[in-house]
């Protein structure tokens, strides 16, 4: 990892898990492994939170609450899905009620597999996230000079026709 100008702020999301990858993140976050030596700095605010951390899978009730949270934070932004859970809905995969993995419902960028994930893979996803932040931060300032007083194109990850009619569907108000 290079240098970084900014500390992200991480926001930790954790679905419907058996919480084995919940404790993991924690282990990860507070002072035994110390993701804050990183520059990283946890927070329970999506509006200042530039990394989203998901553990556990996606059903239908959570799903309207990570969709939320993701659009809440400010772009550039990150997701990083940990464990099994999170990247493929894992164990609780064909629960009737599941719909996968972080994937279905938000764009992930960076899988952490494992069952539980170790905290080693865990600070390996967020170095990656913190990378990859950058990267985007780089490539936002670029075109905000290169495009100074223009509004900005929605981004094609977030709002698109086919979120909102997975949206609906979720939330049982698709139309007819
Ligand atoms: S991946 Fe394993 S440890 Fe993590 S939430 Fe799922 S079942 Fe639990």
């Amino acid at each position: 990892m290079g240098k970084v100008k900014k500390s992200p702020w991480l926001l930790h999301y954790d679905g419907s898990s058996c919480n084995g990858c919940d404790i993991e993140v924690l282990a990860t976050l507070t002072p035994v492994y110390d993701a804050e030596r990183f520059g990283v700095v946890n927070t329970g605010d999506p509006l200042q939170a530039d990394i989203l951390m998901i553990t556990g899978g996606i059903n239908q009730q959570n799903a309207p609450v990570v969709k939320q949270l993701y659009d809440q934070m400010p772009r550039p932004k990150v997701v990083v899905a940990v464990g099994t859970c999170a990247c493929s809905g894992g164990v609780f995969r064909e629960c009737y009620n599941m719909l996968g993995g972080a994937d279905s419902t938000v764009p992930v960028d960076i899988y952490v597999p494992g069952c539980a994930a170790r905290p080693e893979s865990i600070m390996d996803g967020i170095l990656k996230a913190v990378a990859l932040f950058q990267k985007r931060s780089d490539e936002h300032d670029q075109y905000e000079k290169e495009h100074k007083g223009e509004a900005r194109p929605v981004d094609p990850s977030i709002n698109t026709a086919h979120d909102k009619a997975k949206l609906k569907e979720m939330e049982g108000t698709a139309d007819a």
